[in-house]
C-alpha cells in the first residue's frame, strides 16, 4: 500500500476510540480523505476480560480482525506512530515515514506499565500471578481461581495510577469469591482487596451497595496499601503501607500468595509524554467538554489517553465520540466548535458482584450519578449481567465500531 505525505484526517489509532470516530466520520461525510495508523491486525473487546477471568467467556470470543472494522474508503496503516509534532500537523511512523495532516483525532489508549512493579514482568502468567489487563493473560486468572483451595490466601490488587476501567479490580475479586462461595469455600480461603484508595468506590450511592457486597461476602480490604513488588520465586508479594495523614510510605507487608491478581499501574503512551500534544501528567491537552485541544486547534482526543478527568472506559468513549466528530465537523466547515455538542464526563463501570448479577455505576465529571436506563441499577440485578454478558458485547460490535450507536 502507497502512504500518502498528506491526508485530510489522520487518526492516531485504530482501537474502541479510533474506529468509533472513523465509522461515524465517514458515516457523515463520505468524500472525507480519512487514514487510520494502528498497528494490530487484531481488535478486542476488551470489557469482556472480567467474565474471560472468571471463566465465564471464551477470550476468543472477545476477538476480531481489525481490518472488518475499518470503514471502506478509510486508508489503514498498519504502523505504530512515534511521533506527532502538533505544532507542524505532522505525524511520524515507527518506519520513519512522515504525513502531515488537515486534522488530527489522539486515540492511542492507555499504555500498561508492568515494569513499574518490580518483579511482575517476570512473574506474571505464572505461580499464581495473574492478570485480566491482556488477551494473553485473562485465561490465566481462571486457572489460578479454579486451583484455590482450603488455606490458600488469595490477593487483588490496585494500582495508584490512573487506569482503563476503575472497577475491574474489584469485580474480579467478587467473581472469584462467588465462586468459592458456590463451592462451599469463602471461609477457607482468605480473600482480600489491596489498594491504594481510600474507599471502596468514589461515587457513594454505588459505594453503599458495594460496602453491603462485601460484607455478604465477608472478604477483606485493605485501603492505603500499594503493590510494590513481586517475589515469583518465593510466592511473595510486598506492599508499601500509606501513612494517611502526610500520604508518605510508613512501612510495609510482606504476604504470601497462592493467588495474586494484579491490575498494573498505566500512564499515557510514552510517545504522547514526549510530544507537543501532550499536557498535564502526559495525557494529550484537550478541552474536557469540546474534546479540541487546548492550542493545536485541528487536534482533537478521545479515550483513554485524552486529558479528561473522567473514568477511562469504553462507555464513555460512546458519549465522547458523538461529540468530537460533531465539533471536528463544525471546525472543518467554520473554523470554531459547534455550541451545543459537550461531554460531560458520562462513563459506565458495569460492577460483576457475582456470576449472574451486576450493578451498572453511571456517572459524570462531578461524581454525581448519570442513570441511563428506566430502572434503580444500584442494586444487584440478573438484568444488568445479562446486558453486560450478551447485550453490549453485541451493540459494541454491531451499533458502536459500526457508527450507529
Ligand atoms: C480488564 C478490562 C476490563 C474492562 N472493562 C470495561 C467495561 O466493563 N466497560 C467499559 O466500558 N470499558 C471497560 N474497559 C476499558 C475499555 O476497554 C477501554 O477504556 C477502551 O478500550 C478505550 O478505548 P481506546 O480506543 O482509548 O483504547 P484501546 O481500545 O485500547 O485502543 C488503543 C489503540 O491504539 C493503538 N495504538 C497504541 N499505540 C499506538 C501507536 N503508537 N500508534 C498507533 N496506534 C497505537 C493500539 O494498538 C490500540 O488498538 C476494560 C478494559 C480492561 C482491560
Amino acid at each position: 500500500m502507497t502512504i500518502h505525505t498528506h491526508y485530510q484526517v489522520i487518526i492516531v489509532g485504530g482501537g474502541t476510540a479510533g474506529l468509533t470516530v472513523a465509522a461515524q466520520l465517514h458515516k457523515k461525510d463520505r468524500s472525507l480523505d480519512i487514514a487510520i495508523v494502528e498497528p494490530s491486525q487484531d481488535h478486542y473487546y476488551q470489557p469482556a476480560w472480567t467474565l474471560v477471568g472468571a471463566g465465564t467467556y471464551d477470550m476468543a470470543a472477545t476477538k476480531k480482525r481489525t481490518a472488518d472494522y475499518i470503514p471502506k474508503g478509510v486508508t489503514w496503516i498498519m504502523n505504530r506512530v512515534d511521533t506527532i509534532e502538533g505544532g507542524d500537523s505532522r505525524v511520524t511512523l515507527d518506519t520513519g515515514q512522515s504525513m502531515t495532516y488537515d486534522y488530527l483525532v489522539v486515540a492511542p489508549g492507555i499504555q500498561i506499565d508492568w515494569d513499574k512493579i518490580t518483579g511482575l514482568s517476570e512473574a506474571i502468567g505464572q505461580g499464581g500471578v495473574c492478570s485480566n489487563y491482556g488477551h494473553d493473560k485473562a485465561e490465566y486468572t481462571w486457572e489460578c481461581v479454579k486451583r484455590l483451595k482450603p488455606g490458600d490466601k488469595a490477593f487483588f490488587t490496585q494500582p495508584d495510577t490512573p487506569i482503563k476501567c476503575g472497577g475491574a479490580p474489584q469485580k474480579i475479586m467478587w467473581l472469584t469469591a462467588d465462586y468459592l462461595r458456590g463451592r462451599g469455600l469463602l471461609d477457607k480461603v482468605h480473600v482480600e482487596m489491596m489498594s491504594p484508595g481510600t474507599k471502596l468506590f468514589g461515587v457513594d450511592v454505588f459505594r453503599k451497595a458495594l460496602e453491603k457486597v462485601q460484607a455478604r461476602y465477608g472478604t477483606a480490604w485493605s485501603h492505603y496499601t500499594k503493590l510494590v513488588e513481586i517475589r515469583g520465586e518465593k510466592n511473595e508479594a510486598v506492599f508499601d503501607l500509606i501513612d494517611k495523614e502526610t500520604g508518605e510510605v510508613s512501612g510495609q507487608r510482606v504476604e504470601h500468595y497462592d493467588m495474586i491478581h494484579v491490575v498494573p499501574p498505566q500512564s499515557a503512551p510514552d510517545f504522547i509524554k514526549k510530544s507537543d500534544v501532550a499536557g498535564p501528567g502526559g495525557w494529550v491537552d484537550v478541552d474536557k467538554n469540546t474534546l479540541q485541544h487546548n492550542r493545536f486547534k485541528n487536534v482533537f482526543s478521545l479515550g483513554d489517553a485524552a486529558g479528561t478527568p473522567n473514568a477511562k472506559t469504553g462507555a464513555a468513549v460512546r458519549k465522547q465520540a458523538p461529540v468530537l466528530v460533531a465539533n471536528l465537523l463544525r471546525v472543518m466547515k467554520e473554523d470554531k466548535v459547534t455550541d451545543d455538542k459537550r461531554y460531560h464526563g458520562y462513563t459506565s463501570c458495569p460492577l460483576t458482584t457475582g456470576y449472574g448479577e451486576m450493578l451498572l455505576a453511571e456517572f459524570d465529571y462531578d461524581n454525581n450519578p448519570d442513570p441511563s436506563l428506566p430502572i434503580d441499577t444500584t442494586k444487584p440485578r440478573k438484568s444488568m449481567w445479562i446486558l453486560k454478558k450478551y447485550i453490549l458485547p453485541f451493540m459494541y460490535w454491531h451499533g458502536m465500531l459500526r457508527g450507529r450507536a
